[in-house]
């Protein structure tokens, strides 16, 4: 047995203490840390947080041995329990790591848990020392009910279990709801008074509900007795905080960030876009449960926790995730077809002002998401795409070509399919585990033929654009370029305010700005001889006899510059896309659009 018991070593100093008993130990014992958090593919060193390692045996003190920046090594005499005792400092806010102050606590198992070489598939049980009066615990791990004397200890089958259910601690409000018959929890922390939990609550199991459908099927006849969600119990820990946003999947609960603001609230019954954003992240966490934490990349069938886990499929993984998150807010009722196109249409102007699109496939960003997604800079959109946005657009151009949004007349076509179908063959031929591009090329070719593998393929390695613009009007989709603003026509993202200026965030390849020399970090004083706070401003400071001519005065590093450019048309049209239902759809594109979107 390996049992973890946490306590609160400092709340003002954000420090936790892990004791770690080992039974039965061999002579030679190692310890690690892991390096990252599955589903977030970035070398975290978590072990950098780790201090004060202690180890006892029968008694005795044992010097722990540092092999290297994550691991020891405990030389032990005889079979008593090797006991370890250590700090974890804790003031990380995000979702993958550990946090702890007079207010709340979270943990990540992979920051708190030393990894027992050798006995990783052993039960691994977490109790908690004394807490603050008022504070609860919150997790998906099974409560052991062997506990004594009140406070309950939980148990993991093995390490991977272990590190996959985080905990929330403190005092948190707390609903619940069942699902087709399965409990869910939802923890929200830090949330205003006037947060309307109830709501939260029943959009949250309208989700549910119509995902556990999407793969298990819906009540009733369709529904095989055999096919039900693979976890007994969920749990949503949300923390609410100032601004943020951001969330991580697990096995059976998910941690997720977002701003107080973004809350339901009492009263008025109108839908914010902050809170529909909120239920596409809910949304698409859930969906995780099945498309990779159990269904995953062959790369992630054993974990390894020291490296990175390098695979090119996260344009699936990701975007295919992210292609569903939005569209089962729609399915569940939550918002209308205008509003989810909307959601489309941000992740199209998306891609379209990424130069990094011809730079790179979503496979190879994939690969790449340890050194590149993850380590974004001011080069990022010149030099890579995201396999987020591409990834679900993708996964739109395929679930309009299997409906048969590839035929211009409908004639000839293969036996039109859906995307829904794909992904519950996938969930059959996988078994709830490993696959591989082969496996989704297999199940795609049964489904419609070799065309649309053969579309996907090129999709995925390739640069070229995605024929979107054709697919969504042969689904009665309307598309419309918007006319570019200032940044647009300059290749330009500034961050601005009339406080602080203008300055340069970004500057994209190709684009007017790069060719005049402007540089990320460039602050804009001026155009033209006037002060500027806003970019936009700039325009007003144009004369009659030269519109489009901008002479810059920009500070960099202390010293001021002058640039200068001419502003390409604002005919010219920019990456921004609207998306509306098009008044004039044939019959067959009427029909396509509602076999797709509903209604
Ligand atoms: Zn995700």
């Amino acid at each position: 047995m390996v049992s973890f018991r946490v306590d609160i070593d400092d709340l003002a100093a954000h420090q936790f203490r892990v004791t770690l008993t080992i039974s039965q130990p061999p002579a030679e014992q190692r310890v690690s840390l892991p390096a990252w958090i599955p589903g977030s593919y970035l070398v975290r060193e978590f072990a950098r947080h780790l201090s004060g390692l202690q180890a006892r045996q029968g008694g005795r003190d044992i010097v722990p041995e540092q092999l290297d920046k994550a691991s020891w090594l405990l030389r032990c005499k005889g079979r008593a329990a090797l006991v370890l005792s250590y700090r974890v400092y804790a003031f990380d806010t995000s979702v993958r790591a550990a946090f702890l102050d007079a207010r709340r606590g979270f943990f990540n198992g992979t920051s708190l848990f030393l990894r027992v070489h050798g006995r990783e598939a052993s039960r691994q049980s977490v109790m908690f020392g004394a807490l603050p009066k008022a504070w609860r615990v919150a997790t998906a791990m099974r409560v052991c009910s062997a506990a004594g004397r009140g406070r309950p200890s939980y148990e993991a089958a093995d390490y991977d279990e272990l590190v996959d259910h985080p905990f929330e601690l403190g005092e948190f409000w707390r609903g619940e709801f069942t699902a087709r018959g399965v409990a869910h929890e939802f923890v929200v922390a830090g949330a205003l008074p006037s947060f309307d939990g109830a709501r939260l609550l029943a959009d949250t199991q309208r989700l549910c509900e119509a995902q556990i459908d999407f793969w298990h099927g819906a009540p009733g006849r369709s529904r095989r007795s055999e096919s039900k969600p693979p976890f007994d119990r969920y749990v949503f820990l949300l923390n609410t905080v100032g601004e943020g946003g951001g969330g991580l999947e697990h096995r059976a609960s998910t941690a997720l960030i977002a701003s107080r603001s973004d809350l339901p609230r009492v009263g008025p019954d109108e839908q914010g876009d902050a809170y529909v954003r909120l239920l596409g992240l809910i949304s698409h966490e859930y969906f995780h449960t099945w498309n990779v934490k159990r269904m995953r990349p062959d790369a992630f069938a054993s974990i390894d926790f020291e490296c990175e886990n390098y695979t090119e499929l996260l344009w699936f993984f990701e975007g295919f995730t992210s292609y569903y998150d939005d569209l089962f807010v729609l399915r569940a009722g939550l918002i209308d077809v205008p509003r989810y196109l909307k959601f489309v249409a941000a992740h199209l102007s998306q891609l379209l002002g990424t130069p990094g699109r011809e730079v790179q496939s979503v496979a190879q960003a994939s690969f790449d998401a340890w050194v590149k997604f993850y380590r974004a800079d001011e080069n990022t959109p010149n030099a890579t795409v995201s396999y987020y946005t591409k990834g679900a657009l993708i996964a739109l151009a395929l679930d309009l070509r299997l409906r048969g949004a590839a035929e211009p007349g409908g004639q000839g076509a293969a036996k039109p399919s859906t995307l829904d179908e794909l992904m519950r063959a996938l969930w059959a031929r996988s078994a709830g585990g490993p696959i591989s591009e082969a496996d989704i090329v297999a199940e795609l070719s049964k489904l419609g033929g070799n065309a649309h593998a053969r579309a996907l393929l090129e999709w995925v390695h390739g640069k070229a654009e995605l024929p979107l613009p054709q697919l969504l009007e042969r689904a009665g989709v309307a598309w419309q370029r918007d006319k570019p603003t200032l940044a647009q026509r300059l290749g330009l993202r500034v961050s601005e305010s009339a406080l602080t200026g203008v300055q340069i965030k970004q500057v994209l390849a190709g684009g007017a700005a790069l060719a005049a020399g402007m540089c990320a970090g460039d602050e804009i004083l001026a155009c033209n001889g006037w002060r500027v706070r806003r970019l936009d401003e700039a325009l007003l400071t144009t004369s009659a006899e030269h519109p489009d001519r901008l002479h810059w005065l920009v500070a960099r590093d202390q010293r001021l510059l002058e640039l200068k450019l001419q502003v390409p048309p604002a005919s010219a049209s920019g990456p921004s896309v609207s998306l509306s239902l098009a008044d004039k759809a044939s019959p067959r594109a009427a029909g396509l659009r509602r076999a797709w979107l509903g209604g």
